[in-house]
């Protein structure tokens, strides 16, 4: 049978493997995946450049002394070629047609045999006067954007940063801003830093660890505003009535799977897109790994009540797309999660934690 729609992705008559996302997540996928199907037709969308590098290094990169352009591993052609897939770079998937296992792309319609959706997840952002000013890190961009930020600090070479959030990235950026010689202020709703993973001990001593850095806690309070001074200073209004005047100020109070997509392809998603233990999501054809997915291997009765849950982590994601890539290619493999134990960057006191 002829293929109805134009083939964005490939001029031949077999349809690809279409991974969406140049993260971690789509990369590894499509790397393990040309491991073992070396003729495989394989494309990989990004809306980005589809650059390859470390996400967990840029809470870390004064630690490693890495500059920004350091921080930028493999740029997306050269990690096609090395991959030996083709990339489709800057190309949004607009829709899915789950009828016709078509792609709509902003690059027109691309047909799939398969489908792996690596599309992430956003930083969420709090509805609050002068949001706009508040700045978010979740991809190499973002951050070149927020050292940008700070180099911009003029009247001093300390710039001051407000983190909102002490939870396991806003833990490592006050740690890892510390080092580099910034004065951090660190406001949370919480009466201690990352109070949900771990022990009050653990959560005492992390806190006291990175106070004798300089870092100024704002516990069991929120950021309610910021305001913009003429002089490119934030002032920023908490709930306790104290103000905070700072120069940069970072949101990591948390990341929402990128749901919407498949959402509006019909598929299930919840804490992410559900995927069953093939890593399969409620169509056959399309699968999800990544920050965006939601795994029923992971579900545990005692949490959300044992629906499918996100694992936004590196480890899940080597034994997700190990498993998924023999699913694709023939021999359906269950995605079996062990024990996961994931290191917090926090140099001044060194920490791990159950995924
Ligand atoms: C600062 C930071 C530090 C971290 N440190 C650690 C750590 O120490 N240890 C650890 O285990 N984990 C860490 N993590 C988490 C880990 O980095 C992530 O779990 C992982 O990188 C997620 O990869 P991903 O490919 O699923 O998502 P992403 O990297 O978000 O990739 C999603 C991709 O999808 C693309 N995309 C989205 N929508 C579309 C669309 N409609 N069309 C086309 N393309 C689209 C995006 O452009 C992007 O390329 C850290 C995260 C951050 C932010």
């Amino acid at each position: 049978m002829s293929n109805p729609t134009i083939s964005a992705a490939s001029s031949t008559t077999a349809r690809p493997i279409a991974i969406v996302g140049s993260g971690l997540a789509g990369w590894t996928v499509a790397r393990e995946l040309r491991a073992v199907a070396p003729d495989a037709p394989i494309v990989v969308i990004s809306e980005g450049r589809g650059d390859f590098y470390s996400k967990p290094m840029l809470s870390n990169a004064f630690a490693l002394n890495k500059s920004v352009d350091a921080l930028m591993g493999v740029p997306g052609p050269a990690q096609a070629d090395k991959v030996g897939v083709q990339l489709m770079a800057n190309t949004q998937v607009l829709s899915i047609d789950t009828a016709t296992n078509t792609l709509h792309t902003s690059a027109g319609e691309v047909a799939y045999a398969k489908l792996v959706l690596a599309i992430g997840a956003d930083p969420i952002r709090l509805s609050m006067p002068g949001d706009e000013h508040v700045l978010s890190v979740n991809n190499w961009d973002d951050y070149a954007a927020f050292r940008l930020a700070l180099d911009a600090v003029i009247h001093s070479e300390r710039a001051s940063v407000l983190i909102m959030g002490a939870g396991l990235i806003g833990s490592e950026f006050a740690n890892d801003l510390s080092t580099g010689g910034h004065k951090v202020h660190v406001v949370d709703p919480g009466e201690r830093p990352l109070a949900n993973l771990l022990a009050v001990e653990q959560s005492h001593g992390l806190q006291q660890a990175l106070s004798a850095l300089g870092v100024q806690f704002h516990l069991g309070t929120t950021a309610q505003s910021v305001q913009a001074t003429p002089q490119g200073a934030k002032r920023v209004t908490l709930a306790n009535g104290q103000v905070v005047q700072v120069d940069v100020v970072l949101s990591a109070v948390g990341l929402r799977a990128r749901g919407a997509l498949a959402q509006a392809a019909g598929l299930a998603v919840g804490r992410g897109i559900h995927v069953n233990e093939l890593g399969q999501t409620s169509n056959p054809h399309v699968f999800a790994v990544g920050d965006c997915a939601a795994y029923a291997s992971a579900a545990k009765p005692e949490l959300f009540g044992g629906a499918p849950r996100g694992l936004p982590f590196v480890a899940p994601i080597m034994t997700a797309a190990k498993a998924m890539v023999k699913t694709l290619t023939g021999v359906p493999t269950p995605i079996v999660f062990g024990p996961m134990a994931v290191r917090v960057k926090t140099p001044a006191f060194p920490l791990s934690v159950q995924a």
